[in-house]
């Protein structure tokens, strides 16, 4: 059946993604993407530089406001959507009005995680009726997935402000980052030591965690057990510490959970994220789902910005019935005091199997690490070394054999192991 009209649900970057590829591969039909915010807006700044206020939100908006009228795009804004029908082929937003179309995307992100400490905040405030959530402004505990988020933040980041941070994984430690350089006192608390080990390493993350307290972050390895919210500020309970510790404002940075209410409500097969096919196909045929919300059965579920703009791409694909780009390894960067930190691949332990070669000095950016799995390069990690990261994924993705003294040697060239 030939797809004449698509609509797709969030306008993050997934979202984006899906309706720009359609038009970029020739889609003429009808085109809606629906918004729950007033524009669809990145959201990698929040913790950097729309936290910092070097950005204004303006700034940060995923296109331009005439780009969406210009690729006929009707973008509406505002728009939640309540319900979803596969079979009709059709969604209700909340106020009233039901769209349809002959393929509906799924691109609603996810939400911040709430670890148990919430349960304990929720009792010590009045006991606030069910379904209100928690005020941020009133408990000054907060969470980061969107600009209000950050409005919210960003407004207890005065210097002199005792933040605590509990999480040190990216968003936890940008956040760190942010609020030391604007003058705040931080404390960054987190049971792994040191955090991120998977994901570059733990080379890698040992150092990067041991920036913290270079910049005056007070870094704890332990949890945040129970938050107490009073007159005084947030009293934190950190297991292990002597006492109770009082902050003006705490961030919980523990994770993120994919938003799959609609999925899951119509049916749809889901477990951690709505599940998907390599195409992005859910369990019904006419949805399809794409970025932060999705997971493609037999892989892990992902939850970084290219991930999700790719899975837009692929989408479109689907749609269109064409075919979608070559695969390519995942990729994904975190900014932390001034140091842009680029990831390919997967990172692995040294082993029987697996080496680890370091490019440059580990500590002295610009360097690189990388792990080797035999002769085949598997996993990257880059600090302030963009072409090194760009030519591994290269190297990567044409399983191409390399040596790790070339890798090694600073003074070759990584582009000319790519022409072998
Ligand atoms: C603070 C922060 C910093 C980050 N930094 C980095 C980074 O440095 N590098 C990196 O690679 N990744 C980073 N990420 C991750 C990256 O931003 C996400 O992977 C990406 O935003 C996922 O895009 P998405 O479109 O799937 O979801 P989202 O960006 O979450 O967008 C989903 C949209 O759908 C809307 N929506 C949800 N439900 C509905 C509904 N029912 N009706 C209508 N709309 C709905 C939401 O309001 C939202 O606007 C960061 C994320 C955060 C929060």
């Amino acid at each position: 059946m030939t797809v004449s009209s698509v609509l797709v649900v969030g306008g993050g970057i997934a979202g984006v993604s899906t309706v720009a590829e359609l038009r970029k591969r020739g889609f003429v039909g009808d085109l809606t993407l629906l918004s729950a915010d007033a524009f669809p807006y990145d959201r990698p700044p929040l913790s950097k530089e729309y936290l910092s206020g070097a950005k204004d939100l303006d700034s940060i908006a995923l296109q331009a406001p005439e780009w969406y009228a210009e690729q006929r795009i009707d973008l509406l804004a505002d728009a939640l959507v309540e319900a979803l029908d596969p079979d009709a082929g059709t969604v209700v937003l909340s106020d009233g009005r039901e769209l349809s179309a002959d393929r509906i995307v799924l691109a609603t992100g996810g939400g911040s995680l709430w670890p148990d400490v919430e349960r304990v905040v929720r009792e010590l405030l009045d006991r606030p009726p069910a379904g209100m959530g928690i005020p941020r402004s009133t408990t000054g505990i907060h969470t980061l997935r969107s600009a209000e988020d950050a409005d919210a933040l960003r407004g207890v980041l005065l210097p002199g402000a005792r933040l605590l941070v509990a999480g040190a994984g990216l968003i936890g430690a940008e956040v760190a980052s942010t609020a030391r350089k604007l003058g705040c006192e931080v404390v960054l608390v987190d049971p792994a030591d040191p955090p991120i080990a998977a994901a570059v390493g733990t080379q890698v993350a040992k150092w990067l965690h041991s920036l913290h307290a270079v910049h005056g972050v007070e870094t704890v390895t332990s949890t945040v057990e129970k938050l107490e919210s009073t007159r005084a500020g947030v009293v934190a309970h950190i297991a292990g510490a002597a006492s109770p510790r009082t902050f003006d404002a705490v961030l919980l940075a523990v994770g993120m959970v994919p938003d799959t209410t609609l999925a899951k409500a119509a049916g749809l097969e889901v477990d951690n994220g709505v599940v998907v096919d390599d195409q992005q196909v859910t369990s019904h045929p006419k949805v399809l789902a794409v970025g932060d919300c999705a997971r493609r059965r037999g892989h892990r579920r992902e939850e970084h910005w290219e991930a999700a703009l790719l899975d837009g791409q692929r989408a479109a694909a689907t749609i269109l019935g064409i075919d979608a780009h070559a695969e390519t390894a995942p990729w994904f960067w975190t900014d932390r005091y001034d140091l842009h930190v680029e990831v390919v691949g997967e990172m692995h332990e040294p082993d029987a199997e697996h080496e680890t070669v370091v490019r440059g000095t580990l500590g002295e950016p610009p360097f690189a690490v990388f792990t080797l799995h035999g002769e085949r390069l598997i996993g990257a990690v880059a600090v302030d070394d963009p072409a090194a990261a760009k030519a591994a994924r290269r190297l990567i993705d044409r399983t191409a054999d390399v040596r790790a003294s070339d890798l090694a040697d600073p003074t070759k060239s990584l582009r000319t192991l790519l022409r072998r």
